[in-house]
């Protein structure tokens, strides 16, 4: 796959795009201004960020052992209802979940699953030197162990060899087995799992086709794999899973502001996480990276703009 994966979503020349969006932009602006009431309804107020995580830790994450993060590469929140995925469906009935979260623009994958990992978005962040959920863990719990198994090469930049063992795989049983092997065998503080599908094949076949569906239901087996290993392993009471993507999908491509290649779900399940509650507030994928480390009880740097979801915690 080419870095950075960039596709243009309807064969209309980007220009033309361009200025249909920009059109869009403005309209949806005027229409919020015009029905604003309290400008503050409209607005995400945040306090200042030390002030807020130390109110946030007094509240109480449920600091779970063991988080399971399994990311689903062009895994758009339109292609959920439809999807044959019986494990992840019940992960969002016995849990919390949004589907409306929002990916941060241009909707590709390094942007994404930087962001993603890093609590902020691309324009805040460093190359290098930005603090990841693999360097909050590995500086504030040494011994935690951590893994990240991906398949597109790029996200091996997500972190230091020395923050997590890291491993190529595939998207298929055999990777989703290895998974399952490390997690029996090391029971680490986080394991991170990115599987390239199904934007692979919403790029050949097109998202939302019978291809696209039928890789949703096969990603959907290893997801039950890796679940019952870290069953075996003795640690599911202390374990929270999330499950989300960095972008969804139109025909073959993603890249733009489109509320189908925009909206991703995400889904937290697992002791301590709200049973069948659906988020209301707006969620943006850097919020994922700040919801991790309050899982697994670790400060939040300042320097991460997403706000912890507290609100799925019971
Ligand atoms: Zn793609």
């Amino acid at each position: 796959m080419a870095y950075p994966k960039q596709h243009s979503p309807l064969g209309i020349p980007g220009t033309a795009v361009f200025y249909i969006l920009l059109a869009a932009s403005l309209f949806a602006a005027a229409s919020l201004a015009a029905c604003a009431g309290d400008p503050r309804e409209n607005l995400r107020l945040v306090s200042a960020p030390e002030e807020r995580d130390l109110r946030e830790f007094r509240r109480g994450g449920p600091a779970a052992q063991h988080l399971v993060f399994i990311g689903l590469d062009g895994w758009g929140a339109a292609y959920v209802p439809r999807a044959k995925m019986p494990t992840v469906k019940r992960m969002i009935a016995q849990g919390s979940s949004a589907m409306n979260a929002r990916a941060v623009l241009p909707t590709v994958s390094w942007p994404n699953w930087s962001s993603l990992f890093s609590g902020a978005p691309p324009e805040l962040r460093t190359a290098k030197d930005f603090p990841s959920i693999f360097t909050l863990l590995k500086k504030q719990k040494p011994g935690g162990g951590a893994a990240l198994f991906y398949e597109w090469g790029p996200l091996e930049d997500l972190c230091g060899g020395e923050e997590a063992d890291k491993g190529r795989i595939l998207s298929n049983e055999e990777s989703a087995r290895k998974v399952a092997a490390y997690i029996r065998e090391k029971k680490p503080s986080l394991t991170a799992v990115v599987f390239n599908e199904p934007d692979g094949t919403g790029h050949s076949k097109r998202w939302g086709s019978r291809a696209y569906y039928g890789v949703l239901a096969e990603l959907d087996g290893f997801i039950a794999a890796i679940e019952e290993a870290v069953r075996e392993a003795g640690i599911y009471d202390s374990t929270v899973f999330m499950v989300s993507s960095d972008h969804g999908g139109t025909f073959w491509g993603h890249g733009y502001n489109i509320r189908k290649q925009r909206e991703i779900p995400l889904v937290v399940y697992g002791g301590g996480i709200r049973e069948g509650y659906v988020l209301s507030s707006p969620v943006s994928i850097c919020d994922l990276a700040p919801t991790m480390a309050l899982i697994l009880g670790l400060e939040i740097p300042r320097e991460w703009t997403g706000r912890p979801l507290t609100e799925i915690f019971k």
